[in-house]
């Protein structure tokens, strides 16, 4: 589970989170909404562990985030390609980590599955300069999956979408979660977006307020209620 108590981010400019708390339960899918420049990239860098919040505490699985904590993948609102590696290279990178332990983690037959589920059949040794935005979006998101993390942060990551490969996409990570069991933090603009995969929903409010209220998704997909993950949220 992602524990958030009472954190507080300010760079020097008056206050960017204020006291923000979140709890996302183990495989349960958070989407957090909110206006430009009101702290949502900055909640997610806390949870990956890039920024120090300046007070409270950021915990995954009862321990504190710590800096560049491998138990979370992020997908950033830029995709963050190496440009001198082919998508399937960029993709492989996402198994460093499984690597140690499994030196067969990241095998071509396991990048070239992704690139089949994230609709980039037949890209694989294309270099990111050579494909769309969004294209190299969905290679950054096979990228985090192929990290297999407990947790997954995306930001905004089906923004620079055309709706067909984003509804595609969404299907997708709705199906991964599910399969997989990952915990999920959504950053999005979209509310449709956050209403069909997210179990609960934080809306912070405008740049340096540090609000954010936990909203009751009303129309949310089912929630699976043999999955202890729920039960347990739910109890
Ligand atoms: P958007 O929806 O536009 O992506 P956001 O909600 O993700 O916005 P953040 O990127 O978290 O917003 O930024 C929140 C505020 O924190 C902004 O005012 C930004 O200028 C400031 N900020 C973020 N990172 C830093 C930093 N490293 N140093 C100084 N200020 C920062
Ligand atoms: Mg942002």
């Amino acid at each position: 589970p992602v524990d958030v108590q009472q954190v507080a981010v300010d760079f020097g400019r008056g206050p960017v989170l204020a006291g923000l708390d979140l709890h996302v339960p183990s495989g349960a899918v958070h989407a957090v909404l909110g206006p430009s420049g009101c702290g949502k990239s900055t909640l997610l860098r806390v949870l990956a562990g890039l920024t120090r919040p300046s007070s409270g505490t950021a915990r995954l699985g009862g321990s504190d985030v710590v800096e560049g904590d491998e138990r979370v993948a992020v997908v950033f609102q830029q995709p963050r390609l190496l440009p001198w590696l082919d998508l399937r290279a960029n993709i492989a990178l996402g198994a460093t980590r499984r690597r140690r332990h499994d030196p067969s983690a990241g095998s071509r037959a396991e990048v070239d599955e992704l690139l089949a589920r994230v609709g980039l059949d037949g890209y694989g040794d294309y270099r990111p300069a050579a494909v769309s935005g969004g294209m190299a979006q969905r290679t950054a998101l096979a990228r985090a999956l192929l990290a297999r993390p407990g947790v997954l942060l995306l930001d905004e990551p089906f923004a620079a979408l055309d709706a067909l490969t984003r509804l595609n996409m969404q299907a997708l990570v709705d199906e991964l979660v599910h399969a997989d069991g990952t915990t999920v933090v959504l950053v999005t603009h979209d509310v449709d977006e956050a209403v069909r995969l997210a179990d609960d929903i934080t809306v912070l409010g405008a740049a340096g307020s540090g609000t954010a209220t936990a909203v009751p998704v009303p129309l949310g997909r089912p929630r699976d209620t043999t999955d202890p993950a729920h039960l347990a949220a739910a109890a």
